[in-house]
């Protein structure tokens, strides 16, 4: 059965949420605060966290940053404010998924049930092929190894990635020299039920640069403008 740790200090909502997912035969423990939830977090193995953003002692993101340290548990995120940067900042801490407050129960449940189905099917997946088994790619001066997901420059100096960093740029890397969309992006590193918007792409690809382009350099990463993006072996202009 899964067991689901829902973290949120409206104590009516949380509630509310508890009921719920009994009733669809979850096991769920709550939390209303915010250093409670982060111990259970870091004690128990959960088959997903249901995560306040707003938390009058600790906050969500700082919840999520502190899991994702250890912990690879699936968390969405709840938040009651609705801009891109909010939503970028939570992923970026770490959040799988996120739904915007007041939500609907169904979409919620939707919700959960995508993130599960994903981890389980990342299980399946790393029995079939090996999970540890090395791959070093390589790219222009950059040199990946997959299996400890180590990203470094000729000169030996690693370059630290987020989990998504390294998804966006490993995947475009697989797609060398042809144009890679942003909803294949979406897709591919968010998962392809995810509602996420397209801009978000756009977002990390600028993270990614930030970190792997060398200044007065060309970008490692072409826009392919009203398309998406690539990765080539050869710079157009030398
Ligand atoms: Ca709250």
């Amino acid at each position: 059965m899964a067991k689901i740790l829902i973290i949120e200090d409206e104590k009516n909502l949380a509630r509310f949420v508890e009921l719920e997912l009994q009733h669809e035969n979850y096991e769920v423990v709550v939390e209303n605060n915010g250093r409670t939830g982060l111990e259970d977090a870091l004690k128990e193995d959960f088959s997903a966290i249901l995560l306040d953003l707003m938390l009058p002692d600790l906050n969500g993101l700082e919840i999520a940053r502190r899991i994702r340290q250890v912990k690879t548990t699936p968390i969405i995120m709840m938040t009651a404010r609705d801009s891109v940067i909010d939503r970028v900042s939570g992923l970026d801490h770490g959040a799988d998924d996120y739904i915007v407050k007041p939500f609907a129960i169904e979409e919620l449940l939707a919700r959960l049930r995508a993130v599960l189905r994903r981890v389980k099917i990342e299980k399946d997946a790393h029995r079939g092929s090996g999970a540890n088994q090395q791959k070093i790619l390589h790219f222009k001066d950059l040199t990946i190894e997959t299996a400890n997901r180590i990203v470094h420059r000729g000169d030996g100096k690693a370059i630290d990635l987020t989990k998504r960093e390294y998804n966006l740029l490993t995947t475009l890397i697989a797609n060398k020299n042809n144009v890679v969309s942003r909803e294949q992006l979406l897709s591919k590193i968010w998962g392809p039920e995810s509602n996420i918007e397209t801009n978000v792409v756009e977002v990390y690809v600028r993270y990614l640069r930030n970190k792997i382009d060398l200044p007065g350099r060309p970008s490692y990463i072409k826009t392919v403008r009203g398309t998406g993006y690539m990765v080539r072996d050869e710079d157009d202009v030398q």
